[in-house]
C-alpha cells in the first residue's frame, strides 16, 4: 500500500504508486526509481469504476488494486479521459505551492550574504530529501517514471490515434540536450564566460537567464554569450520569489518593467526565480516569451514544496511552451553529495532520459556558492564529456 497525501499536495489529490505489466514495460522500465501517477478528482475528469480485460496498468490504493489501463479484444480502456488527466498532471494541478516566510520580508533576501543564503536553503531544502530506497518515495528522485510508464503503455495500445492527437508526444524523440543557467546575482557574472568556454569547446551553446531588474546586468558579457550563439532568457524581476504569488496585474507590471532587456536580446524565454510557479504567472508570461523552463519532471528543488509535472519531453499548455529541467545539476549537493559525486549522481537518469526520448535539460548557476568555483566547473566540464558522448 502506497498511496500518500503529503502535505503540500492538493486535498482531493491521490497519488498512487504504480506497476506495469511485464510484458508492457519499456526497455528504459527502472525497477529501482519511482513509479507514481496522481489521480485526478472527479471534477476534473470523470473515471470509470471498472475496466474491462486484462489489466496492463494497475495502482496501489488503501482500497486495493485498481486498473487504471486495460485491453480486451484488442481494444483499449483507460480509467480517466486521457487528455483531461495528462493536462491535470502535466500543469501540476494536483499540487499547491506553499509561499515560503521569508518571501514576506520587509527587506530582499539577497541582502543576507551568499554563504549564508546557501545554510538557509540548505535547511529548507532538507526537508526535500529523496527518501525511501534509492529515492523511490514520491516524487521519485532523480527519476520519476510513472506517469511517462502510464502514457507510453497507451500510445502502444492505442496505434489507431490520428497523428495530430496528443498522444502523439509520447512517442520516444531524440533527447535533446539544453544547458541552462540562472544568473541570479551580480556575483554570478565573472564566472559566466569561463563557465560557457567550456561548454563551447564541447560545442554546446547555452541559454543563459538573468534577473530583469535586480543587480544590474554585466552586458559586455550577455553580448559576449550573443556573439558566441548563446540565449538570454529572463530570470523574473528581482529575485525575491514573490513574482509567482502576486496578482496578474502585479506580475505584468513587473515584466513591463523588464521590458528594456526582453528588447534589447530578443528575449524569448522565461524562469521563474527559485521554481516558483503559478498558473496566474504562466497566464501573465506568455505574453512576454513563448518557452517557459520553470518546470522540473521531478520537483525536490522548489523551497516551496514538492511536485513536479512528471514529464521529460517540451509540451504547450495554456499558450506556452514548458520544457521541463530535468537535471538540476547542483541539487545533491543539499543532500550531502560532492561536487566529486555529481556526475555519477546523474549518470543513471542521464541513460533513462535518452532511452525515453527525454529532454537533457541542465541547470546551474554562476555564483560561487553553486557552480561558480573550480571544483563544480570540473565537475560540469566532466558532465559535458558525458553528454557530448
Ligand atoms: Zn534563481
Amino acid at each position: 500500500m502506497s498511496s500518500a497525501e503529503p502535505s503540500g499536495f492538493d486535498r482531493t489529490a491521490r497519488i498512487c504508486r504504480i506497476d506495469v505489466e511485464p510484458a508492457y514495460r519499456p526497455d528504459w522500465f527502472d525497477p529501482d526509481a519511482g513509479a507514481h501517477v496522481p489521480l485526478p478528482p472527479g471534477d476534473v475528469a470523470a473515471g470509470r469504476a471498472t475496466l474491462p480485460g486484462r489489466s496492463l496498468v494497475w495502482a496501489e490504493t488503501d482500497a486495493g488494486r485498481i486498473s487504471l489501463l486495460s485491453q480486451e479484444a484488442g481494444e483499449p480502456y483507460i480509467r480517466y479521459d486521457w487528455p483531461s488527466w495528462k493536462r491535470y498532471v502535466l500543469g501540476e494541478q494536483y499540487r499547491t505551492l506553499a509561499r515560503p516566510l521569508y518571501t514576506r520580508l520587509p527587506f530582499h533576501y539577497h541582502r543576507v550574504p551568499g554563504p549564508v543564503r546557501r545554510v538557509i536553503a540548505k535547511l529548507l531544502l532538507a526537508q526535500q530529501t529523496p527518501t525511501g530506497r534509492t529515492g523511490r518515495a514520491f516524487p521519485g528522485f532523480p527519476i520519476e517514471q510513472g506517469f511517462e510508464l502510464l502514457a507510453h503503455v497507451w500510445a502502444r495500445v492505442n496505434p489507431d490515434e490520428p497523428p495530430d492527437n496528443a498522444n502523439k508526444s509520447d512517442l520516444p524523440s531524440q533527447s535533446a540536450v539544453v544547458l541552462t543557467h540562472d544568473v541570479d546575482t551580480a556575483e554570478g557574472f565573472p564566472w559566466v564566460q569561463r563557465t560557457a568556454k567550456i561548454e563551447l569547446a564541447h560545442g554546446l551553446p547555452s541559454v543563459w537567464h538573468v534577473v530583469g531588474r535586480g543587480d544590474p546586468p554585466d552586458y559586455a558579457v550577455l553580448d559576449w554569450l550573443v556573439e558566441r550563439g548563446c540565449t538570454i532568457g529572463l530570470h523574473g524581476y528581482n529575485h525575491d520569489n514573490k513574482l509567482a504569488f502576486l496578482p496578474a496585474d502585479q506580475i505584468r507590471r513587473r515584466l513591463d518593467a523588464c521590458r528594456p532587456l526582453i528588447k534589447r536580446y530578443d528575449i524569448q524565454c522565461f524562469r521563474s526565480p527559485s521554481w516558483f510557479r503559478s498558473d496566474t504567472l504562466f497566464d501573465v508570461v506568455k505574453d512576454y516569451v513563448t518557452v517557459d523552463y520553470s518546470r522540473l519532471d521531478t520537483d525536490r528543488s522548489c523551497p516551496g514544496g514538492i511536485g513536479g509535472c512528471l514529464w521529460t519531453k517540451p509540451f504547450t499548455l495554456g499558450g506556452l511552451t514548458h520544457v521541463p529541467t530535468t537535471i538540476p545539476f547542483e541539487d545533491p549537493l543539499y543532500w550531502g553529495h560532492d561536487a566529486e559525486q555529481l556526475v555519477n549522481f546523474w549518470r543513471p537518469k542521464i541513460d533513462w532520459l535518452r532511452g525515453c526520448g527525454g529532454g537533457i535539460v541542465v541547470n546551474t548557476h554562476p555564483e560561487p556558492q553553486f557552480s561558480g568555483n573550480a571544483r563544480m566547473l570540473r565537475a560540469y566540464d566532466q558532465l559535458l564529456d558525458v553528454l557530448a558522448s
